[in-house]
This record gives structure tokens, sequence and C-alpha cells, in this order.
């Protein structure tokens, strides 16, 4: 087994914790998982957000701005949303730095998971570049985060390279 121990944003592994109440499986991702260390959860729900719940997005910034207090999450019926986001990127971090995670695996474009763009907090559809607030977070400690799609596409590259080998 590789030394990397790995978080995964826990829509992704089939866990009905999304805003709409619905999950993001990639069932090629658990798949992928089975041989790899990891521990998974979801910072929104860990920060006592229930599901389903309004969408949110962050406002003139990204998750960085967010947790240096410059610019703030808010649901989509304008609710502000920052102190819970904050506190749920921190029990991730909790998690993830007890069982000694190097690399995580989270949810692209949400305004907590996102890691290579998020929603501009307008609600209207548009991306800008950025990332969620435990992405931020998760990086400031150290943490190599991607998507899911990036995580699966260097797996399939590995084993490419590993075949040419
Ligand atoms: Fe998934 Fe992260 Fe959103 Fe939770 S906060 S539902 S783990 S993307």
């Amino acid at each position: 087994m590789s030394h990397k121990r790995y978080f995964i944003s826990a829509c992704l592994l089939g866990q009905k914790v999304r805003y709409d109440g619905k999950d993001c499986l990639v069932a090629k991702l658990v798949q992928a998982l089975l041989d790899k260390n990891y521990v998974s959860l979801c910072p929104e729900v860990s920060a006592g957000l229930p599901t389903p719940r309004p969408a949110a997005e962050i406002r003139h910034g990204s998750g960085a701005d967010v947790l240096f207090g410059q610019a703030q999450v808010f649901s989509e019926d304008g609710y502000p949303l920052s102190d819970a986001f904050i506190q749920g990127a921190y029990q991730a971090l909790a998690l993830a730095q007890a069982n000694h995670v190097t690399h995580a695996v989270l949810k692209a474009n949400s305004p907590s998971c996102g890691s290579n763009g998020i929603y501009d907090g307008s609600f209207t559809g548009q991306k800008i570049a950025g990332e969620g607030v435990t992405a931020a977070l998760f990086r400031q400690h150290g943490i190599h985060v991607v998507t899911e799609q990036q995580f699966l596409a260097e797996l399939t590259q590995t084993k490419f390279t590993d075949e040419l080998n």
C-alpha cells in the first residue's frame, strides 16, 4: 500500500449530503480507493448545516479570502454562512491531520470543496477561477488537493506510464 493517505469528499462516495439532498457518487473513484488508505467527511454537514439546504456561493472572492475575512459565503436566499463553512473546513482539517492525510480528492466546483473553479456568487451558473473554503484550508496546511476528475486522470496516466516501463 502506498504511503499516500487520502481525504475524500463524502458526497463522492455516495453519501447523500449535498445541498440538494443527493450524492455525487463516482463509482470509478470508489473502485480506485479500494487499495488506498482514506478518510471521508462532508465539511458542511459536519458544521451542522441541514440536508437539504439552500445552495451557497462565495461572493467577491475565493476560499482563502473567506478564511481571511475578506469575502463571505451566502446562501441563495441571502443568509450569511461563512462561519459554518469555516467551522466545517477546520473539522475536515482536524480529521485529515489526525489521520496524516497527504492528498485530498474534493468535489469540483463546491464553495467548500472546489479546487480548480467555483461559482461566482451570482447564482447564475457562472464559474470563476478559485477554490472553496475547505480546499483553501487544506492547501494552506500542505495537503495536495485535486478534483475527482483530476484524480482519475492522474491514475490513468500513472497506469499508462507503469505499462510503458
Ligand atoms: Fe460534497 Fe463537499 Fe458539498 Fe459536502 S461540502 S456535499 S463533501 S462537495
